[in-house]
């Protein structure tokens, strides 16, 4: 039986970058194949594209007779492309997307055609959901789901596929999904911060929520990455010896991208543009073989929908190259893991971005507002934050080191923290004239219209001001945007809407004018919303104990983290911004937590296989050799072979007491899934993985590891972590 391990390097080494054709400008494919705007114009009559661009901008019904009409034009236009089939696509809570395919025309057995995409396709399509997880919700209420399409999301063609962005739900209208959600959260903001930012431009009638996200990623050999059972069936290697060399000198983030990656990012970014998604930056990350890629920022619904499709494409244009990528957020012990800096920002329909400083007081006295009422909705909801990030395998990375810690704090660099300070000083009630001006020349006029060094460098804070953006950096590399961007946008909508209710109490009752009013409440939001602030080491013990003091939340697993979803605040919060309601937070809870158990079942159930299948029967045959040595030379020198034999029997030994503990630990952890599956209680069952399990994994491979280091090159049937990673 041929070693896989072997078979894999060796079809590795065989590879060479496959040519890409690079013709033509990459601005003449952007968005080739999205029913964008100017298509829009092209195929509609004027009255289907106000209709739509109604829907759009301002959440308007569209009609179903001209839903018939802009069917019959995406359908003329898909077919000129060459597309054959028409899918709802869709984001089920489990995190990826779903797509059912319907061909556009079915043959009536006399062979004639009938034309099955109109209106009623477009808009509304219902899926064989019964195997999408609900978390019970159509268990309860209705045996069905349905898709239903969000008009501000463009439909694209993928492959020969036209694909129409939707939201899944319940036939009693519940969300099914992460999409759903988010665009109700999206609602949320842009109706709380239209109504803030018209204080300042009484013309602003729309305000986005802005994403960029950058995805993080490691590009593996096809070939290697097949050859583990572990990193095909749970995104990460279970076991596995650091290589001599990792990441210590920088080498792979300052060097070149090699040439087969390079070939795969062009042939990537070629096919992102034609879908329209503005990839812009491509470089070589920290670890060995892991890479990056950030778009440019649009409008949060369109970025995660960006997002989703962009890990959809990657892993078909792995693929074709022959590699295999990797989302997990730790797929390799003791080297950096993969992130998804979310970049978050509002932005009027003017143009304007809330969260840029500006040239006047009067716009820098906007981007205050923003950025302090930011700060403290993370504080009052930071722990809700941090569960909209929790699943197992951020787990690993949370808190790893390279990675930001799982307590949430805010950077916002020093020259804002004296701004904030000099803040906190402004006078109760009306201000002086004297105390006016002194403001608008040397606090809110001192604010830099670009912050540009305001970048925390460092890079251990959860969610740092970077200039004119915040950005959230725990999200994990695999996490749909959708989730946190949906508790983001709803924390900053409540504390919008809390902030004018203030203001305008102290406008109508105080007699305050509005720069009084605002300067006011904002005095208090600074005091209040001290303890978020923290601009030091987010690894040091120090600041454990201090966020601790400063009772900041520390979850430091997915269990845990999930709770606060159904506390009384978090479901009062979700009612009040219309993102959720109890059904729909307790339902997505249930999955979340199913979602745990199952990722760490799978990976106990794969350290039983590579244990009882691979590891053990490699070590014992290792040490029959070396004990069939020991007994050859007892044969030939008698009892002087105890001084030629000293080393292999130390080896018998120590290849035996690895043994006995991998077999104790992993029969131990057996049990202890066992006793978990008999729970019927998912909160229970998740906490005894967490806890009962999941504790034996490391134990497990510490003396896996020690194995691989004893054990003769040729018979280990593992890929090794030097193969995996610096083969390119
Ligand atoms: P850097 O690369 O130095 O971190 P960039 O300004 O290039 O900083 O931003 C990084 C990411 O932030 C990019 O994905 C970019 O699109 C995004 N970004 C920039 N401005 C905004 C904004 N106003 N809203 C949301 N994302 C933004
Ligand atoms: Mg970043």
């Amino acid at each position: 039986m041929p070693n896989t391990r072997f078979s894999a390097v060796k079809e590795s080494y065989g590879r060479n970058p496959i040519p890409i054709e690079e013709k033509g400008r990459r601005s003449d494919l952007f968005g080739i194949n999205v029913f964008n705007e100017r298509k829009m114009l092209q195929y509609l009559t004027k009255d289907a594209l106000d209709n739509v661009k109604g829907a759009i901008f301002s959440g308007k019904k569209i009609d179903r007779k001209i839903a018939d009409q802009v069917a019959e034009a995406i359908k003329g236009w898909a077919i000129s492309m060459g597309a054959t089939h028409y899918t709802h696509w869709f984001q089920p809570l489990t995190g990826a997307t779903a797509e059912k395919h319907d061909a556009f025309f079915d043959l009536l057995t006399d062979g004639t055609a009938l034309e099955k995409f109109g209106g009623g396709q477009l808009v509304q399509q219902e899926p064989d959901a019964s195997s999408f997880p609900s978390g019970g919700i159509r268990n309860t209420f209705e045996a069905r789901g349905y898709t239903a399409w969000d008009p501000t999301s463009p439909a694209f063609i993928y492959g020969t596929t036209l694909c129409i962005p939707t939201v899944f739900v319940s036939y009693t209208g519940e969300a099914l999904d992460n999409k759903a959600p988010l665009l109700r959260a999206l609602h949320a903001v842009d109706e709380a911060a239209t109504g803030v930012a018209r204080y300042f431009d009484k013309n602003v009638s729309k305000v986005n929520a802005t994403l960029g996200w950058e995805q993080e990623y490691f590009l593996i050999d096809k070939a290697l990455a097949h050859s583990r059972p572990d990193l095909i069936l749970t995104g990460r290697t279970l076991i596995g010896n650091a290589a001599a060399k990792g990441q210590q000198l920088d080498d792979h983030y300052f060097g070149v991208i090699p040439s087969r990656v390079l070939s795969f990012m062009s042939d990537l970014e070629k096919e992102c543009t034609k879908l329209g998604i503005p990839v812009k930056t491509r470089h070589n990350e920290v670890a060995p073989n892991q890479f990056e890629l950030a778009p440019v920022f649009e409008e949060a619904n369109l970025a995660v929908d960006h997002n989703l499709l962009l890990m959809d494409v990657m892993d078909k244009m792995a693929d074709k190259h022959h590699f295999k990528v990797l989302f997990h957020e730790k797929p390799f012990a003791g080297i950096n893991g993969s992130g998804k800096h979310n970049n978050w920002s509002l932005s009027t329909d003017k143009g304007v971005n809330l969260l840029s400083p500006g040239s006047t007081p009067m716009k820098n006295l906007q981007f205050l507002t923003f950025f302090i009422n930011t700060i403290k909705a993370v504080d009052t909801y930071e722990e809700l934050l941090r569960s909209s990030i929790a699943s197992a395998s951020n787990d690993h990375r949370l808190g790893a080191n390279e990675a930001p810690p799982a307590i949430f704090s805010i950077f916002i660099g020093s020259q804002l923290t004296s701004v904030l300070d000099e803040l906190e000083g402004v006078s109760q009630g009306k201000l002086s004239p004297e105390e006016k001006t002194e403001l608008k020349l040397n606090v809110v006029g001192k604010i830099p219209e670009i912050l540009l060094d305001n970048t925390d460098r460092n890079r251990t804070s959860p969610f740092a001001f970077t200039g004119n953006k915040f950005e959230m950096r725990g999200v994990g590399a695999k996490t749909n945007c959708a989730k946190p961007m949906t508790i983001l946008n709803t924390i900053v909508a409540k504390q919008l809407k809390d902030f004018k209710k203030e203001v305008d109490v102290l406008i109508d009752k105080k007699n305050l004018k509005k720069d009084e009013a605002i300067f006011n409440v904002l005095r208090e939001y600074i005091k209040a919303s001290k303890r978020i602030r923290f601009d030091g080491d987010g690894y040091s013990k120090d600041w454990e104990t201090e966020a601790k003091r400063r009772k900041l939340s520390h979850n430091r697993n997915t269990p845990d983290a999930l709770n606060v979803l159904t506390s009384k605040e978090s479901l009062a919060l979700f009612k009040s911004m219309k993102v959720m309601s109890e059904i729909e937070v307790s339902a997505r809870q249930e999955v979340e937590l199913e979602t745990y158990i199952m990722h760490v079942q799978i990976e106990g159930r794969v350290y039983n296989e590579l244990i009882y299948n691979h590891i053990i029967p490699t070590a014992v045959a290792y040490q029959n050799k070396l004990i069939a040595n020991v007994t050859g030379l007892k044969e030939i020198y008698g009892a002087a072979h105890k001084s030629f034999s000293e080393g292999q029997l130390t080896m018998i030994e120590e290849i035996a007491e690895h043994l006995v503990e991998i077999k104790k630990g992993t029969d131990a952890m057996t049990e202890a899934r066992k006793k978990a599956n008999a729970l019927m209680d998912n909160k229970k069952k998740a906490n005894a993985y967490c806890n009962n399990v999941k504790p034996y994994f490391n134990e497990i491979r510490k003396h896996c590891d020690k194995l691989e280091r004893l054990i003769e090159d040729q018979l280990w049937p593992l890929t090794k972590y030097r193969e995996l990673l610096f083969i390119k």
